[in-house]
């Protein structure tokens, strides 16, 4: 692809402000090549507009242009096929970044012995030994990058977008990658989908969570013509949802009569006690589902006989399960069986096929 630049026009990046004073005005007409309506200010966003390319694909259309004449041996090697396109934009940023330190032929030894992604963390080492302090510096600058914002959606959703710095963004997937993997063979789950359940689950699972959900006895029973639950920063909730956080008792939950009276505060006679819970995990170890292996920490404590239908906090009424098993006995219809050896057999939901009609 050749690109024509307009004559005379400088090229800077988009965060570059080093130009800004000395640009030259644009021929007329160029800035309407795209959009109609799009005017471009740097060089980036004008092959950005007119060649169709990302921001950083722009960019790095710049950053090798720019550094050309400082990589003769690597633009030479990337046409005799030893490295690629993607090495020379990681060398040409590379030598954006170190300036007059750059050193051409010990970065393309090295270029040439490693993937792109590989060669792009040697080159940070590279920049970090020339230059430690600048780059403590960028990084710091990063951090003060940071955002997350919680928006809730016309349907109660959540929201969630954001931005860590390298070190925080680390952390996070420290944490969240050994939890997001699939549960059992039969997980069919996305990644993405993995790392949702994994926030809600490190938000909520292995202890008392400072929830709090308020609901009519009748909504705990699932009864005809009772309102939804209610928790703070949710629309109102179902009864399936209600009696799945109410089976565990971690929330504190308030129950109220007909007459919207409290007949039951927190978590009362019916709580799974310590010294119960200590044994419930001795005993099952893990997720009862079977193949899942969560531990006992990340799990909630589920009645089989759900207390709202007399069940008691013995432990032959109680197994462990994961936030993702526990929501799909709740929620997702599935029921435990027991079997006669004492293995707990997961039943799916029976799927209903709506009846054909007939002839009118
Ligand atoms: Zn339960
Ligand atoms: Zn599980």
């Amino acid at each position: 692809m050749v690109l024509r630049l307009p004559k005379s026009w400088s090229i800077c990046s988009t965060r570059s402000t080093s130009c800004s004073s000395s640009r030259p005005p644009a021929p007329p007409g160029w800035r309407k090549a795209t959009t109609g309506t799009t005017r471009a200010s740097t060089a980036i966003d004008w092959i950005r507009f007119n060649c169709h390319l990302t921001d950083k694909a722009a960019g790095d259309l710049v950053a090798v242009g720019r550094n050309s004449g400082g990589l003769p041996e690597s633009a030479q090697a990337m046409q005799a096929g030893e490295i690629g396109y993607s090495h020379l934009v990681v060398l040409a940023r590379t030598a954006e970044a170190v300036g007059k330190a750059f050193d051409e032929t010990k970065l393309l030894k090295l270029a040439r012995e490693h993937t792109p992604g590989r060669f792009y963390f040697k080159c940070q080492h590279y920049r970090h030994s020339l230059d430690a302090k600048g780059y403590a510096q960028e990084q710091a600058d990063l951090v003060e990058n940071r955002h997350v914002s919680l928006s809730a959606a016309e349907d109660g959703c959540l929201l969630i977008n954001g931005v860590l710095d390298p070190v925080g963004g680390a952390v996070v997937r420290a944490a969240l990658e050994p939890l997001a993997r699939k549960s059992d063979a039969e997980d069919e789950r996305d990644l993405p989908k993995r790392y949702a359940d994994v926030l809600v689950e490190l938000a909520h699972g292995g202890k008392p969570a400072n929830l709090q959900i308020t609901a009519s006895v009748d909504t705990v029973k699932a009864l005809t013509g009772a309102a939804g639950g209610e928790m703070e920063f949710s629309l109102p909730v179902s009864s399936t949802t209600v009696q799945r956080m109410a089976c565990d008792c971690s929330v504190m939950r308030v129950l109220l009569d007909q007459e919207s009276v409290v007949v039951d505060v927190g978590r009362s006679k019916r709580v799974i006690s310590g010294p119960a819970r200590r044994a419930l995990k001795a005993r099952d170890g893990h997720c009862q589902w079977a193949g899942c292996d969560r531990p006992a920490s990340r799990c909630d404590g589920h009645h089989l006989v759900h207390w709202i239908n007399g069940g008691n906090t013995e432990l032959s009424n109680l197994i462990l399960l994961c936030h993702r098993h526990h929501w799909l006995v709740h929620e997702g219809g599935w029921q435990l069986v027991k079997t006669t050896d004492g293995q707990m057999m997961p039943i799916a939901p029976t799927v209903q096929f709506a009846r054909s009609r007939g002839p009118d």
